[in-house]
């Protein structure tokens, strides 16, 4: 059959040492998976289930851009996040197997609107306004998990201009990479091209046109992006 319209084109993210791109079919969130954060947002973490949103391909933006100050919000914050890219099928997948699943890690950012997703949150509703919106998911190159190592001792952090907002390690995380892929892969076929953005470190905060934010993992592309004005 022939389409009708053209829609947007999948997105590709570099990767270290490729010249091909990784396309990205979807975006999974994990919600509160740093003590810290979850303190800072009014929870203990649970450790009996994660939790997840998703967030649309539209969502992926480049590093070293500008993103609008997104329209319906006058609270835009930052998270800062490691993301893991998907890169073989994981379907009730143990936590033993899920490594073979991985295919890298890159730097991101889950851009909230968190007066939308606060309010959405107060009354029981999804979080997709507050979530899930165009450029709100900018990405670093994926770096391939051979060339990363184990997970753990790296240090995340961000900075808003030349101010340290957000600083963590890995280690800090609730439920850990493979607990995560595990998880997920009980409710969804995982495929390549899926990208897991694995929650954020306490210091979350709002942003204002103009400032420029960059995130940075050890061993991993800093992730840097410009607030420009809003739409
Ligand atoms: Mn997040």
């Amino acid at each position: 059959m022939q389409r009708l319209f053209d829609i947007p084109a999948t997105p590709l993210v570099p990767v270290r040492g490729e010249t091909a791109g990784y396309p990205v079919h979807r975006i999974f969130g994990v919600g509160r998976n740093y003590a810290e954060h979850a303190a800072e947002m009014g929870y203990e973490v649970d450790r009996e289930t994660p939790f997840y949103f998703t967030k649309p391909a539209s969502a992926i933006v480049a590093t070293g851009g500008e993103i609008p100050y997104p329209p319906g919000t006058s609270n835009f914050h930052y998270e800062m996040e490691l993301v893991v890219a998907i890169g073989a099928p994981a379907f009730r997948v143990s936590v033993e197997d899920a490594a073979k699943a991985i295919y890298g890690y890159a730097s991101g950012l889950d851009m909230t609107r968190r007066d939308l997703q606060l309010s959405e949150r107060a009354k029981q509703r999804p979080w997709s306004l507050g979530k899930a919106f165009e450029k709100s998911a900018p990405i670093a190159e994926i770096t391939k998990a051979a060339d990363f190592g184990e997970l753990g001792p790296q240090r995340i952090w961000l900075k808003v201009g030349d101010q340290i907002r957000q600083d963590a390690h890995l280690s800090d995380l609730v439920w850990s990479v493979p607990e995560l892929i595990s998880h997920l892969s009980r409710f969804y076929h995982l495929v390549p091209g899926d990208l897991i953005f694995t929650g954020t470190p306490a210091g979350v905060g709002p942003l204002s046109p103009g400032d420029r934010i960059t995130g940075e993992i050890d061993g991993l592309q800093p992730v840097t992006i410009s607030i420009g004005a809003a739409e």
